[in-house]
């Protein structure tokens, strides 16, 4: 066993870290100019789905010269076992650490990952500070929307990348590679870099601050640009949708198929960062998103739809879209729409989801009162809330979410008063069915860089503490409602760093070799921790939460991301007089600046809508299928729900006619036989699925499409069809069969002696940990067969009977035998005896 594979299984959900997915990519590392490694900073659960690593996963690989890899932040306890065996952070796809790669990518996607970002860094031999690397180290580049204002950050990387990378990476990695094997330096490097278009170089500017420790201004070295504009893809039908995203070995947070529909907003939230950062709104057309999802569906097994958008309502072909994947809904298929605003749910968009599965409908007034809500130009009124809440439960849905900022610019007691208010109205429109719920969600106002709010004050702990006990006790009186908080300190150590410059970065990196990371799951972040290092940080640069003047220079303004300074002024101080400004979509330019780039239109010419609609097959002959599958190599590390998801996918993949069950989650008939202990191999891994007997071709062609699609490690061995009325397979189990060797000093001899011993023993008591404390049982009862296996191997067969209800282990065995388990192998499963009637 190689140190790595005692490490897998020493950790937590080691299926983070085995790669192999199924639309994974292996090349030769000799074949290609430029290998790249995107890097996530959290965990593989979380980042894995990421469309932004799926679309440039995709655009890299698909150029036979370049080779994109994927690296996750590492649980803490990989992390640990990873110092101990003296291992270096590696990629998924070949096992190669960090810094044996040409461009280590990260993206940016929360400010608390900064720490992770570092820590990676370090973990793959790379030192986190980008002043102390030689020529042999990879570039280090980052992007994500957190790009947009790097500076506490910008220490750590080489490169920025700020804009729309889906085309441009394969010219960034193209160009890396070719002068990193033509010799060139890192400095040269890094000043082709800065010549391309949203490439931003920290190395190449010098940070200057005032006598009092004001920030000035960055000053451009080497005719390094002073502005640096922002890349942007003006038509989203000329860009490649991932059709083959990589399908996660675990289960991810958001384990579906993603669809972009939209990129960007022109609604014009003031405090959206996201909205004013990807102006102007651009679309894919219909036709193009609905070819894209069903080729997806063939290539992933997925069977979950995202259209993601900032605000899927806008999309003008959001009707046939859904309508158009609705017609699927017979296959199970469910669509969810992120985030649908609730003044654009109107009754044709909610006929066309009313067949679908859905999850739940959220509603984001983010204020209260309608003044509030003017302020930060959430063009939302009372009745358009209530409105979509009644449309959301009659076609539907039983789950509302409504989402609420506190410590909004302007903020008084009132418009908290009217926000309970406000809850209580949606509340009485719930439907009086037990299942009907309503979530409410209470973020905090955190000012962003480049939003008409960069300049406003933030709330500090004790203010948010305060307004949130307040609202909860208020909330409770409302009833049937269940609340959601943000952590005040979090909020608040996110507000500092965004509008922080570089003088906070050896303070992070402090903070990052104290051992702080994943620091956004609220058991990883030390309050403590982070507000000893910003009083430090502030004692240097002033009250970094005050409202800042606008008449002096922002750390992130070299950064041009569309919207100009001009613009964001003025809506500030229409925001301080309530006054809204109109969606552009919908009226004429008003010159924010963002489609002075590229010649970007504020909209597109749409193509018309699919026709392909899904035939409708005729009713369905349900007929059940036996499959035994091996479970070996880097497979058996999957947990037993991870493995079934994997499997039922691979069955989708290949096409094989599922049957669903009815009502409102429609789920695959497909069942499994006992679970597996993680990291154990396995000849003998049963399922049964239902087919649709009129589409499904003959037995072979189902095994030759399956044998495609499993993934590595996973093996069909049998496939058998069901005779009718045979029992199932959890009423047919009757025992599991396993093959034990036993490594160390261990020989025959002394397993002969060891086996009688055991047999003269009245009872084989073990012990099993439990919530309700250590239990001891006796397993003898249990163990039907225990006999040495031929041969001079110190080796056993163990049956073990599933109707005693005990399911004693291979480990067990091995404890009461005194011996030392080198290798455990589930063979077969027992059946009772069936015969069909004549
Ligand atoms: S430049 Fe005009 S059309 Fe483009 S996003 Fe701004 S306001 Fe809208």
């Amino acid at each position: 066993m190689d140190r790595l594979e005692k490490i897998l299984h020493q950790v937590d959900l080691p299926g983070r870290y085995i790669g192999g997915e199924v639309n994974s990519v292996r090349k030769s590392p000799e074949g290609v100019i430029c290998r790249l490694v995107l890097a996530f900073p959290d965990l593989y659960e979380v980042g894995t789905s990421y469309l932004g690593f799926q679309i440039l996963y995709q655009a890299v690989n698909r150029e036979p010269d370049l080779w994109a890899e994927r690296v996750f932040s590492p649980g803490l306890d990989m992390e640990r076992e990873l110092k101990q065996a003296g291992l270096e952070l590696f990629s998924l796809e070949s096992r190669t650490p960090l810094n044996r790669f040409d461009l280590v990518g990260f993206t940016r996607q929360h400010e608390l990952n900064d720490l992770d970002i570092l820590a990676m860094l370090k973990l793959g031999g790379i030192p986190p500070v980008a002043a102390h690397r030689t020529d042999d180290h990879p570039i280090v580049l980052l992007g994500g929307p957190g790009a947009s204002h790097p500076e506490p950050i910008a220490p750590a990387v080489d490169a920025v990348f700020i804009g729309d990378a889906d085309r441009t990476l394969v010219e960034l990695a193209r160009l890396v590679g070719s002068a990193r094997r033509s010799g060139k330096t890192r400095g040269e490097i890094l000043r082709m870099l800065a010549k391309m278009p949203g490439v931003y170089v920290p190395s190449l500017y010098r940070p200057v601050f005032t006598s009092g420790g004001a920030y000035q201004r960055l000053e451009p070295l080497e005719g390094a640009p002073e502005v640096i504009r922002r890349h942007l893809e003006p038509d989203l039908d000329v860009l490649d949708v991932p059709t083959s995203p990589v399908v996660p070995m675990v289960q991810a947070i958001h384990d579906r198929f993603t669809v972009e529909i939209q990129r960007g907003c022109s609604r014009g939230c003031r405090f959206c960062q996201a909205g004013m950062i990807n102006r102007p709104t651009r679309q894919r057309s219909s036709g193009v998103v609905v070819d894209r999802i069903r080729k997806a569906l063939k290539k992933t097994g997925h069977d979950d739809v995202s259209l993601l958008s900032l605000s899927a309502g806008d999309h003008p072909q959001l009707v046939p879209i859904v309508k158009a994947l609705a017609e699927s809904a017979g296959t199970g298929l469910a669509v969810s729409l992120p985030s649908l605003r609730a003044e654009t749910l109107s009754s044709d968009v909610a006929n066309a989801i009313a067949g679908l599965r859905k999850t739940g409908f959220t509603i984001a007034p983010e204020a209260g009162s309608a003044r509030l809500r003017a302020v930060i130009n959430k063009d939302l009124d009372e009745h358009d809330i209530l409105t979509a809440a009644e449309k959301a439960f009659a076609a539907g849905w039983h789950l509302l979410k409504l989402y609420f900022m506190i410590g909004l610019p302007t903020e008084t007691q009132q418009d908290r008063l009217e926000l309970v208010e406000l809850v209580g109205k949606v509340r009485r429109l719930l439907p009086r069915s037990g299942r009907a719920r309503l979530h409410v969600g209470i973020s905090t106002f955190v000012p962003k860089p480049h939003t008409p709010f960069q300049w406003e004050g933030m709330l500090g702990v004790d203010q948010i503490e305060r307004i949130q006990s307040e609202l909860r006790d208020r909330l409770r009186s409302v009833g049937r409602v269940k609340t959601g908080w943000t952590l005040p300190a979090m909020s608040v150590a996110e507000g500092m760093i965004s509008r922080a410059d570089r003088r906070l970065f050896p303070l992070l990196l402090e903070l990052a070799e104290r051992g702080h990371r994943l620091c956004s799951w609220t058991e990883n972040f030390d309050e403590k921790a982070f507000a000893e290092v910003f009083e430090r940080y502030e004692r240097v640069t002033g009250g970094v939460l005050a409202e800042r003047d606008i008449d002096k220079p922002l750390p992130w303004e070299h950064l041009d991301m569309g919207p100009d300074r001009q613009f964001l002024l003025a809506e500030r101080e229409k925001a301080l007089r309530a006054e809204t400004t109109y969606d552009c979509l919908e009226g004429d330019c008003y010159v924010c600046g963002a489609c002075q780039q590229e010649g970007a239109g504020p909209v597109r010419d749409l193509l018309p809508p699919s026709t392909n609609a899904v035939v409708h097959e005729s009713d369905p002959m349900p007929r059940r299928y036996r499959l035994r599958l091996s479970k070996r190599g880097p497979a058996r590390f999957l947990g037993h729900l991870d493995f079934m998801r994997q499997v039922t996918r691979a069955l989708l993949r290949a096409g094989w006619p599922v049957l669903y069950s009815g009502g409102f989650h429609p789920k695959p008939k497909v069942s499994f036989g006992p679970a597996l202990k993680v990291g154990l191999e396995s000849l003998a891994e049963y399922l049964e699925v239902e087919l649709d007997e009129g589409r499904a071709p003959g037995s072979q062609e189902l095994e030759e499409r399956l044998r495609k699609t499993l993934p590595e490690g996973v093996e069909l061995l049998e496939l058998v069809r069901c005779g009718h009325g045979q029992p199932s397979l959890s009423r047919q189990v009757r025992a599991i069969r396993y093959r034990l060797e036993f490594g160390g000093k261990a020989n025959s001899k002394m397993l002969a002696e060891q086996l009688e011993q055991l047999k003269q023993r009245p009872a084989w008591p073990v012990e099993r940990k439990g919530r309700r404390g250590t239990r001891t049982l006796d397993i003898r009862k249990a163990v039907s067969v225990l006999r040495p296996v031929d041969g001079d191997m110190a080796a056993v067969e163990l049956e073990v009977d599933l109707s005693s209800g005990l399911s004693p282990r291979p480990e067990d065995v091995a404890e009461l035998l005194g011996m030392e388990l080198s290798s455990a192998l589930k063979l077969e499963l027992v059946f009772e005896p069936w015969r069909a009637e004549a």
